[in-house]
């Protein structure tokens, strides 16, 4: 009886209509970029690079409630500390631009997350606009959108497979001299070719143990061969000797070149080189800016910088004013 009633849910589930899907007349995210407008870009440089800006416009937001059924919902529903159809974004607008690297900081719980998820278009806006390249995200395809965008989350997702497949998981053409060119690039070459069986080294649960540092410069290899022009990313948290944090932060650096790139930054250095910081609280942007003007401001921003940030400075900024001692 037990199966049976748990079967019957899997029915419900697969026979769910999910609640984003193409609108009819969607059009491929490339060929709608080429029709719309240039992105107000007055001070970009003349050979501006072809990674597009995001742009938020005043977007408001409320995870769906369980009455729409969907699979968005299901999700939702099964996260304890949901609260499906609370607006969890009041008003965020901000624009990447093109190349530029924008941190999200703010406490547990502010919405950073959820800004990542509505650029891979996960969920709907409730209101106002998000834009790639100056196109609504809702006007194109999923699978172009989606094609364009690197995400890259906390816990790099190893498959039990060999490091090829895994690699190929990001672009399934993908040849061997590729896949080794994209492993070189986020410093996880020399470790491969040193492996028993090289590219068919199985990694994952059961198979060859790869450190925190090697897998999040593993998900850095795919993602420079998925090649996509945007990048979302959530740093991992995890602590990291300061060998593997040098190798990832080097991997880091060429992912993001030349891309337009959100990430959730738990990282010093990141919201250092950061073009912009957005500060996100209760759902709202609060405080923006580099990072040495808002250390000057005194705010939020200065606040995370002492509980985050400064103690990744080994005690050479003691006094935690951003001031390298
Ligand atoms: P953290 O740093 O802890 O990851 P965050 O800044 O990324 O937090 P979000 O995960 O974006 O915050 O959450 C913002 C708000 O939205 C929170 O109040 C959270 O409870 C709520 N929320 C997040 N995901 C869902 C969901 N799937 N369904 C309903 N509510 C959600």
């Amino acid at each position: 009886m037990t199966a049976l009633v748990s079967f019957d849910r899997v029915f419900e589930v697969l026979d769910l209509e999910p609640l984003i899907r193409d609108r009819e007349g969607a059009r491929r995210l490339a060929e709608a970029r080429k029709a719309a407008p240039a992105p107000d870009d007055a001070d970009a440089p003349e050979t501006a690079p072809a990674a597009p800006a995001i742009e938020f416009d005043h977007v408001r937001f409320a995870y769906p409630s369980a009455e729409e059924v969907s699979l968005a919902s299901l999700e939702s529903i099964a996260r304890a500390d949901s609260a499906p159809g609370r607006e969890v974004l009041h008003d965020v607008h901000f624009t990447a631009r093109p190349g530029q690297l924008v941190a999200l900081v703010g406490p547990s719980g502010a919405g950073k997350s959820t800004i990542t998820h509505l650029v891979s278009r996960l969920y709907d806006v409730s209101g106002g606009a998000v834009r790639i390249g100056g196109v609504d995200v809702r006007d194109v395809t999923l699978e172009s959108l989606r094609a364009e965008i690197g995400v890259v989350s906390q816990e790099a997702h190893l498959f039990h497979d060999s490091i090829r497949e895994n690699m190929r998981y990001a672009r399934p053409d993908a040849t061997d001299e590729e896949i080794r060119e994209a492993l070189a690039a986020a410093h996880i070459g020399d470790l491969v070719d040193g492996m028993p069986e090289g590219l068919d080294t199985v990694v994952g649960d059961r198979g060859y143990r790869l450190s925190g540092g090697e897998k999040q410069r593993l998900a850095l290899a795919r993602l420079l061969l998925k090649a996509p022009s945007v990048v979302v990313l959530d740093e991992a948290t995890a602590h990291l000797d300061s060998e593997s944090e040098a190798a990832v932060q080097r991997a880091l650096a060429t992912a993001l070149a030349g891309r337009t790139s959100l990430v959730i930054a738990h990282r010093l250095s990141t919201v250092r080189e950061a073009d912009q910081i957005l500060v996100i609280d209760g759902g709202r942007v609060v405080e923006r800016g580099r990072h040495e003007e808002l250390l000057l401001r005194g705010g939020l921003y200065a606040e995370l910088y002492r509980t985050q940030f400064a103690r990744q400075d080994d005690g050479r900024d003691a006094a935690g004013d951003g001031v390298i001692d």
